[in-house]
């Protein structure tokens, strides 16, 4: 009797699945998972996205993915984020804050004779692949962006680049996961694995005690190698660090997400040294967010002089007006880094009952809710909706970097 009603309690505390991290990657699990019907737990050692999605702007974007599988995922994400703002907007009513998901285009620009011909052809190769990517002369894009310098040799505009407030959208993929029975503990940092006598995952071992589950999937961002190692697999993750200047609040000048052709480059690279390429963009409260460098100097929070100088000397490469603004505030955070450049999204066939949802890098807003029904199509054995292959942990461009990662 006494062990019935333990074992009652142990399957009421049990989930199907614990999730590590409530970054928006954790988050946007938490929700297709418990959408699913599978009993899901999220737990988070600081606040929910108090990680690197609250460090980063909010693009959702499809220009700067050269044809492969993550533009396939970002194409696919794209076609998500509009139904789940509405959805979000629908289940969370108007005393929840909207997300600012806003579809307002992206125009990457040259701003040299030689990057336009480079640009030109990438926008030609994604155009292949059913990106809408416009090549405008100097006049139609200065109708798009009337601030932006004239003396630009290329230009592409993309109407299906989009952006949302990357923190309300986590939180807001959290309500909406805990409407459907989702429990998110923060506070709670997950320190090792429970295991059965197989060696299966059945649980964590946390601060706050220890958590029994089906599985167990970690979403710790650019921490998923620690966390990873203290279930028993090796992870290639590094953290690259990236920074953003934010202006003060002014009059609406710039209204699409604008960045020079050299930010592909830097997005592929795998160069430790620091690379910066101009990003620029105004939000809805009327800031304008200027990045973005990338860096591997591990988990070094320090802001340096010299990137920002960087930065700022950059943007004004692109809207000259903005060297009469002020800046507010900086802020930097760590890129989820694989060095095949393609987050790890699925089962680990190395150990039983542990799952992966990590290294989206620079792209782990957009391509947060495509990692999500992806992997919910993974639990559920339902129809993956776009090729899982390039994503497994056991792909051959990660091999060598997963030998390498192994102490
Ligand atoms: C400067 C900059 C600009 C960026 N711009 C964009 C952009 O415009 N668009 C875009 O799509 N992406 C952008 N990114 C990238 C994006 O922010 C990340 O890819 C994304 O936030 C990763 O989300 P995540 O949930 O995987 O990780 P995180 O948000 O880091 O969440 C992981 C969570 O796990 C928790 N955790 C770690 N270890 C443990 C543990 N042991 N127990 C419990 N919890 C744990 C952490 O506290 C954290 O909250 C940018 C990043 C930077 C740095």
């Amino acid at each position: 009797m006494g062990g019935r009603v333990v074992g009652d309690i142990l399957e009421r505390m049990s989930s199907d699945v614990v999730i590590v991290g409530a970054g928006i990657v954790g988050a946007a699990c938490a929700r297709a998972l418990a959408m699913a019907g599978l009993r899901v737990t999220v737990l988070e050692r600081g606040a929910a996205a108090s990680g690197t999605s609250a460090r980063g702007e909010g693009n959702l974007l499809v220009s700067d993915k050269a044809p492969g599988p993550e533009l396939r995922l970002a194409q696919f994400a794209a076609s998500l984020w509009p139904v789940v703002a509405d959805e979000l907007a629908d289940e969370l009513g108007t005393s929840f804050p909207a997300i600012e998901y806003e579809r307002k285009g992206g125009l990457v620009v040259a701003t040299t004779d030689a990057g336009a011909a480079p640009l030109l052809a990438f926008a030609a190769s994604q155009r292949a692949a059913g990106v809408d990517a416009r090549a405008l002369d100097v006049d139609e894009t200065r109708a798009l962006e009337p601030q932006l310098n004239p003396a630009i040799t290329a230009a592409v505009h993309y109407p299906d680049d989009a952006q949302v407030q990357p923190v309300i959208a986590t939180e807001a993929l959290l309500a909406s996961a805990r409407l459907r029975g989702a429990e998110v503990r923060v506070g709670v940092t997950v320190t090792g694995a429970l295991r059965d006598a197989s060696g299966r995952i059945t649980g964590v071992r946390t601060t706050a005690g220890d958590v029994a589950a089906g599985s167990v999937l970690v979403a710790a961002g650019p921490w998923s190698g620690e966390v990873a190692r203290a279930f028993g697999a090796d992870l290639p993750m590094r953290p690259r660090r990236g920074v953003v200047l934010v202006t003060t609040r002014m009059p609406h000048a710039i209204f699409h997400k604008v960045y020079d052709g050299d930010y592909f480059a830097a997005t592929q690279s795998s160069d430790a040294a620091l690379q910066t390429s101009s990003v620029v963009e105004s939000t809805p409260s009327g800031t304008v967010l200027i990045g973005s460098s990338r860096e591997q100097v591990g988990f070094d929070e320090r802001l340096r002089v010299a990137v920002l100088r960087e930065l700022a000397a950059k943007a004004l490469r692109l809207f000259p007006f903005l060297a009469a603004a002020s800046i507010m505030r900086s802020y930097g955070g760590f890129r989820p880094y694989m060095p095949d450049h393609l987050p790890v999204i699925g089962a680990d066939p190395r150990v039983p009952g542990l799952w992966h949802a990590s290294g989206h890098e620079g792209a782990g807003i957009g391509l947060s809710l495509a990692t999500a029904a992806m992997l919910a199509a993974g639990f559920t054995g339902g129809a993956v909706p776009t090729d899982a292959a390039p994503f497994r942990l056991d792909r051959p461009t990660l091999q060598r970097h997963l030998a390498e990662a192994a102490p």
